[in-house]
Parts: C-alpha cells; structure tokens; sequence
C-alpha cells in the first residue's frame, strides 16, 4: 500500500511519503532505546505535566486536528472534534490517576519482611494501528504507555501519515524528548524486523484478525507480549420490555457512527419476534433519515468510506447476501460519484452461508434477525467468530443478568451504545483478541509486574524455594 493521503470525499491523491530506508528506520529504534533510557528514571508527576500538556495541545487545536483527520479517512468533521477532544480526555485521565495505578502495592507475607508489587516500564513498544479513528487509537495506548514509562513506535495505517506525523509533533511539543514517541513511515512488510530486534520490548495492534495473526504470529516467535484489538461484529439485541423508539434511534447511530466503519459500531440486530417488525419499520426510518455527503460540511451524518477497496468489499459483501437471498430493507447499492461512499443499508433474512451472516461489514450495512425468545438471542448472538461488544435492550431484570453473564464479547452495555471509555478496559474475545486497553489494566498490560521482597530483621523461616 502507498503511503499516501487520499481525499475519500473526492479520491483525489493529495500527498504520497516515502517509506523510511532501512538507515533510517534504525537510527529510529536506536533513538528510542536511548530514549527509554532516561524517560523510565523521570517521575510520574514529571510525565503527567507533559500529557497533560499533549491534551491542552489537543482541545487548544483541536480544529486543525479534525480537519486533518477528515481530509484524510473521510470521518465528518463534527466526529473528528469529538475524537481530538476524547484524545484529550485520555491524555487528562492518565496524567491524574497514573501515580496511583502504579504505585508499589503492599502485600502482607508475614514475620518481619515486607511483599510488595510494583510495576516498572518495560521499553519500546511497537504500536501498529488502523485509520478508523487515527488518533484516538494511537492516544489510548500513548497516553498510559508513556505514563508507564515506556517509550512508543508508531507504525500508522498507510493511508493517514499526516495524522502519524501530527500526533508526534504534540508529543514533542508537549515536552515529551525526542525519542519517547516517534512515527515510523513505513510499509506493513516492515514490521516483522521491527518484532525481531531486541531493542523492541512488546507489540499492540489494533485492526484486522488476519494482521493480528501475523504480528502475534512473529512477537510469539521473539517472546514478545502482545494486546490485540481485532475486528467485531457486535449484536445489538431488542427485547419486548425495550423502549423500541429510543433503541431504533440508537441503533441507526450505533450502525453508523464513523460511516459505519467502527469495530464496535453494532452490525447484527437481533429483536425478539414480538417487536420485530415495528423495530425493523422505526429502525430503516432511522437510516432513512441519515444524511450522506460530504464530511466536511455542517449537517452531514456519513460521509464516505476510507478508501476505494473498503467501498468495493462492501459492495461485495452487500451483492453477493442478496445473491444467497438476504432481502434489502433500504440502501444497497454503492453511490455515484468520484468520492468512495455507500449508503445506510439494512438487509433481513440473511442466510447462514451469506458474507454478511459471518463476515464483518466495515460500511454502515445492518443485518436483522428474528429471535423467538432470549434463548434464540443470545445463541444468535453467541454465533460469530467476534467477541468484542454487544448491546442489549430490555427492562428485566433476569434478562439483563443473562445477558451479562451469557453473551461471549468482552463489553454488554445495558440499553446503551457500545463506546470506548478512558475509565473502563476496553477489549474483546475469540477472533477479536486479547488484552485489554484504557482503565488501569490498560496501563498494566506493559508492565513488567515485579514482586520485591523486602527483610527486614533476622528471618525466622526462608520461603520456599521455586
Ligand atoms: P488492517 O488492514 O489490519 O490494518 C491495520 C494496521 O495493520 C495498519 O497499520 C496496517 O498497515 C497494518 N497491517 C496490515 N497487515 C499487516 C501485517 N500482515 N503485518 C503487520 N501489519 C499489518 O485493518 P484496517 O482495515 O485498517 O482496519 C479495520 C479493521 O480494524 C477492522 O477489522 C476493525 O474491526 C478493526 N479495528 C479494531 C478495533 C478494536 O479496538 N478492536 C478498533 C478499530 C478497528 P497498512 O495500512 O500499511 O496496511
């Protein structure tokens, strides 16, 4: 893949990078060696200063940041602030409470000597993200990683460099040495070398099961920790008790937040026979009413997709469900025009064998399906590959218990959207990976979690030996 910005509202080529030489690339990893070196022995309240810094950056600037982001992935302008102003908040959130996510925890071992747990910096660690939302990805593992005193490499989607460029220059303007978080252009064919050298400590990639499998494939080989966050093709369940108005309205938006191009976006609805068809009318109302155009404009609810081969293989799926019979409620059809978009579609009666049955849809495309009761549900539910969110509708009690307790994804969210939280970890199961981001284990996933074991007087049994 090219390293290149290309305008999605136009297609238009707006500027190509070249891909670091390999002299390069090293004079980079040694930079963030020597960079670990010192940034590990700076205080937590020394680091806070400056991340707290990268989000004033952030909120003060946070116009230049979105237009940047829309110009090159497509995301309407007004979702592009919301991200730079939730970068800020990650930024915000672990300045404040990582002193006390990392401070050495006392365990009681008895006689005259002292356990405790503390939780020190491990090194560089290789970051390989996707463009869906290209900064907030990248922040919400900056922010605890350099908070934990690890230093961060960059290797960001080929189609946003700008966006990999922009979030280094906060960084270092922010404070941060030169070395501490750097973006490293450069193809995905260069990231096995990168897993190789033992100058990299770790790996966290967030974007396709197939990569996962690859850089999992080559970090394992090293011995290298990894969090992975793959892709999900999270259900969104109605249940009678629902407030089917409220859930219709959010469904439409859980579909097609980010145009539809969001791994916890909602992708299969699954609804209760009893309400199935007037949350199915309410539900394609919704997506009726969504305004597709151009991202930068005030008004618009879903511009176009990244790039042109997401449209295409969104296009693909959508053809070949209705070829195995899958019945289109709305949409269908890619549109016209030099930009890549697709429009809001819904399909119903999608059969097992069909791509859109199984397969993640990365385009605002909702499938429907027909529950005879809670059992049907979340075996439907259950059905996938992908475990990442799930939201789920009801007013029961019990209900919410099995759901809670039943469905296989690593986040139920009650009568709610699925959404990223600084606060909560964030992660999933199955093919969708392993790890976890944000909340305080996100900050403890590259740690190295040291017991220290601290006598004080004459010990009057040694432990055991192992
Ligand atoms: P992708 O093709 O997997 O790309 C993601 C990143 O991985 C890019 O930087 C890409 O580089 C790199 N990459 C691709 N193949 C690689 C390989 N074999 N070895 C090393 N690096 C490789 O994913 P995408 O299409 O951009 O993003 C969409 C996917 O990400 C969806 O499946 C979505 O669900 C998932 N996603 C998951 C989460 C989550 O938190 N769970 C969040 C957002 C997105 P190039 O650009 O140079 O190819």
């Amino acid at each position: 893949m090219p390293i290149a910005t290309i305008n999605p509202a136009t297609g238009e080529t707006l500027r190509t990078f070249d891909a670091l030489t390999p002299e390069q690339l090293e004079h980079k990893l040694q930079r963030a060696s020597d960079a670990f070196s010192r940034h590990r022995r700076t205080s937590i309240a020394q680091r806070a200063e400056k991340m707290r810094r990268a989000g004033e950056l952030l909120d003060a600037e946070k116009e230049k940041w979105a237009r940047l982001m829309t110009m090159e992935m497509g995301k309407t302008l007004a979702a592009a602030r919301a991200e730079a102003e939730k970068c800020a908040w990650v930024c915000r959130h672990y300045a404040d409470h990582a002193e006390r996510m990392l401070a050495a925890r006392p365990v009681d071992v008895g006689g005259t000597a002292r356990g405790e747990v503390h939780f020190l910096p491990i090194g560089a660690v290789l970051a390989v993200m996707p463009w869906n939302f290209p900064f907030w990805q990248v922040f919400r593992f900056a922010a605890p990683g350099l908070m934990a005193g690890n230093v961060g490499l960059l290797k960001h989607a080929s189609n946003v460099p700008q966006c990999a460029l922009a979030i280094e220059e906060i960084f270092l303007r922010a404070g941060f040495e030169e070395g501490v978080f750097q973006a490293l252009l450069i193809g995905s064919d260069a990231v096995a070398g990168i897993l190789d050298d033992p100058r990299v400590a770790a790996a966290t990639l967030t974007g396709s099961t197939p990569a996962g499998q690859s850089v999992a494939e080559r970090a394992g080989r090293n011995l290298k920790k990894t969090v992975l966050e793959l892709g999900g093709s999270d259900p969104f369940i109605v249940m009678p008790s629902a407030d089917l108005d409220a859930a219709a309205r959010t469904a439409a938006r859980a579909r097609c937040i980010n145009n539809g191009q969001s791994c916890i976006a909602a992708k299969r609805f699954i609804v209760h026979a009893e309400v199935a068809d007037a949350f199915a009318e309410r539900f394609v109302a919704e997506m009726r009413r969504l305004r597709v155009g151009d991202p930068m404009a005030d008004g618009t609810d879903v511009g176009p997709l990244a790039t042109a081969a997401i449209r295409d293989e969104v296009a693909e799926q959508v053809r070949a469900s209705v070829k195995a019979g899958a019945r289109v409620l709305t949409g269908g059809e890619p549109m016209e025009g030099p930009g890549f978009f697709y429009p809001p579609t819904v399909l119903s009666e999608v059969p097992e064998d069909a791509p859109a049955y199984h397969e993640e849809v990365f385009g605002p495309v909702a499938t429907i399906f027909r529950a005879a009761g809670i059992d049907e549900a979340i075996a439907l539910a259950n059905d996938s590959v992908f475990g990442l969110g799930s939201s789920v509708w009801t007013r029961d009690e019990d209900e919410r218990r099995r759901f809670v307790d039943e469905i296989e994804a690593g986040m139920t969210y009650v009568n709610a959207m699925v959404a990223s939280d600084p606060r909560l970890p964030f992660g999933g199961v199955k093919q969708s990976g392993y790890g976890r981001e944000l909340g305080e284990f996100g900050i403890h996933e590259f740690v190295n979690i040291k017991s220290v074991w601290i006598e004080d007087g004459a010990p009057e049994t040694l432990p055991d030996a192992e």
